[in-house]
């Protein structure tokens, strides 16, 4: 791919981890859709899986460090029902979020050398808690958001949960608003140039959340796309076979979101996708030790296209194999697993 020679480094942060129903992320070809979806959210409470949190800091050689996606706080795990005070968060479980010491923010940030102090962007890919909880160690950081994601904080799934907890966003203060005026890019009509190169690129993936978007960075021999919510997990690209659950107008929405990112992977062939929660195989043995030390080398990618041509045919459905199942394991607070 075209791009700046200077380097670039992208990191993959894991900001602790979230307990979430099997079916919100594999049951919408399943039954859940629309009420019944929200029915099952709200009572299902036998069949979670923990899934990872990742953010993903960008080193830009000129426009510094650029965080994409912040995480979950600590009051946000350990305070649970202090922090969502006077919410309708009783739909979410006390032990909804995991997160450690060593996986702050501020703790994670201090291992590859820097501070929180550092970052001079936060891009918010959507605005829902696991991604903007970490906005309470960056207070004042100028955040870059879509003014669709930005203006629709009322909306609410299922036209009952909340998409926004107002209080985790009050420490950005300083919003710019993404109207996607930096024009095309590839097959998406709209883009928004996050670096005065254009390396770094915000594009539209509406669905998940009104005005979800999606993270494009552009280096010398391959490109990197922070698919944010977009792609829940790799498998997630396969929307024939697999999709998240939703309601009404944003299914199908969000799955030409996804077809508008499979499109665009088979245009730019060099093009890693990075999910925000991905739990498999692609995540601890691909994605993690690559992106630790902020670049995947070509024989790591060449392991991903391996890897990749074993989850997917060649006319990019789910291998018969690969379906996600959930996995009893037995333990008394029902969190299971995803069989591989
Ligand atoms: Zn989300």
């Amino acid at each position: 791919m075209s791009g700046a020679h200077s380097p670039i480094s992208v990191y993959q942060l894991r900001l602790g981890a979230t307990k979430v129903p099997f079916g919100q992320f594999y049951g919408g070809l399943e039954g859940w859709r629309g009420l019944s979806a929200f029915y099952r959210f709200a009572t299902d409470k036998r069949h979670f899986i923990v899934v990872p949190i990742h953010a993903y800091l960008v080193e830009h050689p000129d426009d510094g460090l650029i965080l994409v996606d912040t995480g979950i706080n600590w009051r946000q795990a350990h305070e649970h029902g202090h922090y969502y005070r006077g919410m309708a968060h009783y739909l979410f479980d006390e032990d909804e979020y995991r997160l450690d010491r060593s996986e702050e923010l501020p703790a994670v940030l201090a291992r590859l050398g820097h501070r929180p102090e550092d970052i001079t962007r936060v891009v918010l890919t959507h605005l829902h808690e696991d991604h903007v909880g970490g906005l309470a160690y960056l207070p004042g950081t100028e955040v870059v958001v879509s003014r669709d994601e930005w203006d629709n904080r009322d909306w609410r799934l299922f036209g009952f949960i909340p998409m926004v907890y107002e209080p985790s966003l009050q420490p950005a203060r300083s919003v710019t608003l993404a109207d996607f005026d930096s024009g095309p890019f590839e097959n998406f009509p709209a883009s928004h140039d996050l670096t005065a190169d254009g390396v770094v690129k915000l594009l539209p993936t509406p669905g998940h959340t009104p005005g979800h978007s999606c993270v494009v960075v552009r280096l010398d021999d391959h490109g990197l796309l922070i698919a944010g919510d977009c792609l829940y997990t790799l498998r997630h690209l396969a929307n024939g076979d697999v999709q998240a659950f939703g309601a009404g107008k944003r299914v199908e929405q969000h799955n030409a979101s996804i077809r508008r990112l499979t499109e665009l992977r088979a245009r730019l062939p060099e093009l890693i996708v990075l999910p925000a929660h991905d739990h498999t195989a692609y995540q601890s043995e691909h994605l993690g030790p690559g992106l630790a030390k902020g670049r995947l080398t070509a024989e790591e990618r060449a392991r991903i296209r391996r890897y990749e041509q074993s989850v997917f045919t060649a006319d990019g459905r789910l291998r018969a194999d690969r379906m996600p199942r959930y996995i009893t394991c037995g333990s008394p607070d029902h969190v299971g697993g995803v069989s591989e």
